[in-house]
């Protein structure tokens, strides 16, 4: 890095300088090296800066104190200089108000400045759309492709997004000559000072269209219908949002379009409960199946599986089918289908079935007996959603 040069030597002051000199030696400085009048000159803006920065310490008695006793020192080693952070112009046209007073800063700085990077715009965007997406298990376990119909504005098939009735009907804008914006000199007690600023006539479009497309009413847009192949990743959610960059609504004559968001709904599984990855079921047992054993089917993503339930079977028992859950949306786990038995208790018993239950309710065997292998309800929901 270069020696920094000394603040009053940057604003050619002398050290004595009064508050009001040195005010006036920024200034010349600042309009002698400023960027509209010296388009692409990096050492000019160099020389912009650095007179900002001279002018942020010595305008600011505090700073100015430091400085003059200390030098660069004063502000930490590394430091540009006086905590100055304006280090991009923005920051420094920022401080042109206090210099030039605001209404300057208004009409040449700022306006001129602002939109001097515009480049030639064609139309206006067209805005996000959003549409919901109604998915059952399978397609969400596995992914899938829907082919979705969405009304929404689309380019005009007339004339082609244009706007315009036919291409003679289009004309380069007489105001800017198709750049799209206009240049003004302004006479200013500093001279003349140049702005550019977005065309008026044809809002920085740089043509105007002379005869509108009858279909679109000059538009270049119509209401309509496309239908949208929109691919979901295997794994979502309810609630969750995907977007479609660019199919969204079509822009103004020509203008880019928006984009198309899906916010995702799960259908509801006549029997599955989801519940994250995991996908639970509830089993209904006889009680004789319990006791006896049994085969049972079940619902499952993909259909029907059979599981096999062993004698002696307890209400409450979770069976785990791995890996028949819902996968991760961007990663590799997948859930399992929790199995919950459920003995169902006999409600109704005829006089006949109430009779031989009586028989059975004093034996020994069905008093409830249960071990330490019997996990209590906590244990069993513990280890099911871990
Ligand atoms: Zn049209
Ligand atoms: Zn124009």
């Amino acid at each position: 890095m270069a020696e920094k040069r000394d603040y009053y030597e940057i604003l050619g002051v002398a050290k004595t300088a009064s508050a009001d000199e040195i005010k006036k030696a920024y200034r010349k400085v600042a309009m002698q090296f400023h960027p509209d009048r010296n388009p692409g000159d990096k050492a000019a803006e160099e020389k912009f800066k650095e007179a900002a920065e001279a002018y942020e310490v010595l305008s600011d008695a505090d700073k100015k104190a430091k400085y003059d006793r200390y030098g660069h020192q004063a502000f930490g080693p590394g430091m540009g200089g006086g905590g100055f952070h304006a280090s991009n112009m923005e920051d420094i046209f920022s401080h042109f108000g206090d210099v030039f007073g605001d209404d300057m800063f208004g009409s040449f700085f700022g306006g001129g400045r602002r939109s001097s990077g515009a480049t030639k715009a064609r139309g206006q965007r067209g805005s996000n759309l959003r549409i919901k997406l109604k998915l059952n298990f399978t397609e969400i376990a596995h992914g899938v492709t829907k082919q979705v119909k969405v009304k929404k504005y689309i380019i005009c098939n007339t004339c082609n997004g244009s706007g315009a009735k036919d291409k003679n009907s289009i004309q380069t804008c007489n105001t800017c000559g198709g750049n799209g914006q206009v240049r003004k000199v302004q006479n200013t007690f500093l001279g003349q000072m140049q702005t550019v600023t977005t065309c008026p006539t044809c809002n920085g479009e740089g043509t105007s269209v002379t005869a509108k497309c009858t279909a679109c009413k000059g538009e270049g847009r119509v209401y309509g219908e496309e239908t949208i192949s929109i691919d979901i990743p295997a794994g979502v959610q309810s609630g969750m949002q995907l977007s479609m960059s660019g199919k969204g609504n079509a822009g103004e004559r020509g203008g880019a379009f928006g984009d198309l968001i899906i916010q995702i709904e799960e259908e509801q599984h006549a029997e599955l409960q989801r519940d994250g990855l995991n996908v639970a079921y509830d089993l209904y047992l006889s009680f004789t199946d319990a006791v006896f054993g049994t085969n049972a089917e079940v619902p499952t993503i993909d259909g029907k599986a059979k599981i096999k339930i062993p004698a002696g079977t307890q209400s409450g028992k979770i069976f785990r089918l791995k890996g028949k859950g819902f996968p991760e949306v961007q990663g590799y786990q997948r859930g399992d289908q929790l199995v919950n038995v459920n003995v169902w208790t006999p409600q109704n018993l005829s006089s006949e079935e109430k009779a031989m239950l009586e028989k059975l309710s004093n034996s020994h065997n069905f008093k409830p007996q249960p071990n330490k292998n019997d996990k209590s309800f906590f244990d069993k929901i513990r280890e099911a959603f871990n």
